[in-house]
Order: C-alpha cells, then structure tokens, then sequence
C-alpha cells in the first residue's frame, strides 16, 4: 500500500476517529467519514468541513453502506467506547460491533479494500495473564455490564477474520488500549476526562475502590501513529497498541490534582461490577513488526488535555 489513498472511516466523529481523520489527510489522503452522531459530535470534524480531500456522510453503518468511487481501505471506528454510553445503549453497541462490523466489510470486499478493525483491550476482560500479549484469549463475563462491549468486539474479530479466510480480505485488527486526549468527552465516564474535569470544577475526584487497581495510559497522537503503521504493514493478526507504562489510579488522581492546581479532594466510591484490576498491553508485536512505541510522556499528554477541556469551560 502506498501512494494517495481514498479511505472511509466510520466512526469519524468521535475522538479517535477524527483524530485518525486529521492523520489520514496530513498524509496527503482523503477520507469519507461516516457517523450517525450516536456519541460522537460534528465539533471534533467541523474544522475539516472545508477540506476538498474530506467528506461527511451522516449514515448508521449498521444500515447497508452504498459509496461511489473506488475506496482503498475501511478503517471501522464506529461503536460507543465508554462504559456510560454502552450501557445506555447496549443494543446499538451489540449492532454496531455485529452488523456495523459486517456492513464495512462487505464495503471492503466489494471495493477490494484493505479493512482495518478497532478493537479493545476488553477482549482480554478480567485479566488472568499480565502484561496482555495478543496470544491470551481473555477472561469475559458474556452477561456482565460490560458483555455488550467486549462481546461486540470479539465477535467483530471473528467476523474480521472469517472475512480474511473466506473472502480473502486484506485484514488488520488492533486491539486499542486505554487512549486519551483532546476531544474527549467531559462527561463520558471514562478516567481521564472525569478526573480532569472533576479537577478544573473544584468537585472531588471519585476513586472507584481504594484505587490501588491499576492502569495504562496512551495519549492519543501515539495511538494513531500505531495504527497508520498497522494499516501500512502486512501484520493481519492483531496487535496491541497502548501505552505499557503502569500506574495505580490513586497516583493518576494525584498527578491529575498537581498538574490541574486543584484545591479537590478524593473521594472513594464501591469498585463497579468487573472492574479490571490490572490492565497493560503487552507491546512486543508492535515494536518488532511496526517499529512503533510510544513516545509522548504522560505529563505532556495531560498537559495537553487539560488545555483542551480548560478552553472547552471557557
Ligand atoms: P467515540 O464514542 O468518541 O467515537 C465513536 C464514534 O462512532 C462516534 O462518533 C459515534 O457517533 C460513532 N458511531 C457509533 N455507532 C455508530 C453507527 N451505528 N453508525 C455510525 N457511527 C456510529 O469513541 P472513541 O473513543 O473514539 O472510540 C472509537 C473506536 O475505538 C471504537 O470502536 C472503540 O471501541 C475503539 N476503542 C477506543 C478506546 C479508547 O481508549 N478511546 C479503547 C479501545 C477501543
């Protein structure tokens, strides 16, 4: 794959597509966004708008996806990403992950595209193997909260590579670990955007358990670096992309409260039902078959994001 490329992405709207979108167009390609604005917002793309290279289809891509012209590769964003949003809406998140998964497919087939999937870390649930390599097939509650999520995406990976096998689309599977950055969401739920926004409120920041439970955190330019190497290579397994470096949730509320100036508190609340203790992605693959790792330090990510939800309160 080289050369100018005509790329989809679903999910454009959303943080992390938009963010691939803005990649995708510095590389001198073009890009057809899809997105039914589900959980996602036309803010994060509305700088794009003018752009001759980028165009915007307002589509559910559960629904049969029609495009004219040809289209080099589908890369599937598309599907609500936090806890708060799949379980407010757990069918759409099931249908997007099955059908969703099925409909960019058959566009790739029919376009003799490669297909790019986004799926989670989640597929590894509860881990009982750390670091996550990609050979550890997970450890999910199909009836959990977070079922709805997690099978989604394994079943997208099997739709994935029944599609490879049967079909002989050119497939890539990268399994997205724990990713922050500007435009996410205030009120999504998920760690980074409610302890910051916690913190530049005043509020106290909410600790789920004692917050010794820890995490890894992926600022997002590296993330879509990882991914535009994953789309270029010819890695059809999945990959990890993530952030390996470890820390306790009560450290990340510390650093959030020194790097925000907060006068906030912590507060601790019960731990929610399947709340991973552990979750590190295990970069191995990436290095040896992407040459990529991440490069951006904590500390400037969150800088950076701070500065992005400090402007959003004006
Ligand atoms: P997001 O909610 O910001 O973006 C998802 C986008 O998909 C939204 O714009 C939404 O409107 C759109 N969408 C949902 N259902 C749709 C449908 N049926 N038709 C068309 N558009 C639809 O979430 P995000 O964090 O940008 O996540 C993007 C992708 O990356 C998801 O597939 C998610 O599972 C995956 N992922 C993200 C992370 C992370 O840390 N952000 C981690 C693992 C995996």
């Amino acid at each position: 794959m080289a050369g100018q490329m005509r790329i989809v992405v679903t999910g454009a709207a959303g943080f992390l597509g938009s963010h691939l979108s803005d990649r995708l167009l510095a590389e001198g390609h073009e890009v057809v966004a899809v997105d039914n604005l589900i959980t996602g917002h036309v803010r994060n793309i509305a700088h794009l708008m003018g752009n001759r290279a980028f165009r915007f289809l307002h589509h559910d891509v559960t629904e049969y996806i029609y495009l004219d012209g040809p289209v080099d590769a589908v890369l599937h964003f598309a599907s609500p990403a936090s806890p708060i949003d799949y379980l407010q809406i757990p069918i759409q998140t099931l249908k997007v992950g099955a059908l969703g998964t099925h409909k960019a497919l058959g566009l790739s087939r029919a376009k003799k595209a490669r297909f790019l999937l986004a799926s989670t870390s989640e597929v590894y649930g509860d881990p009982l193997v750390h670091p996550q390599p990609e050979s550890y097939w997970g450890n999910v509650n199909p009836v959990g909260p977070s079922g709805c999520y997690d099978e989604a995406k394994r079943f997208a990976e099997a739709m994935t590579v029944a599609y490879r096998n049967f079909h002989g689309v050119e497939t890539r599977i990268v399994r997205i670990f724990n990713t922050y950055g500007p435009r996410m969401r205030a009120n999504d739920g998920r760690i980074v955007p409610s302890f910051i926004s916690q913190a530049l409120a005043g509020e106290p920041l909410t600790v789920f358990g004692d917050g010794s439970q820890t995490r890894s955190f992926c600022f997002v330019s590296d993330l879509v670096d990882g991914i535009y190497r994953l789309l270029l290579s010819d890695q059809a397994d999945p990959c990890n992309i993530g952030n390996p470096s470890e820390m306790t949730v009560m450290q990340f509320a510390e650093t959030i409260r020194r790097l925000t100036g907060t006068a906030s508190t912590i507060v601790h609340k019960p731990l929610p039902v399947d709340d991973p203790r552990q979750r590190r992605p295990d970069i191995t693959l990436a290095k040896a078959k992407l040459g990529w790792e991440p490069k951006v330090g904590l500390e400037e990510g969150l800088r950076a994001t701070i500065d992005y939800f400090r402007a959003l309160r004006g």
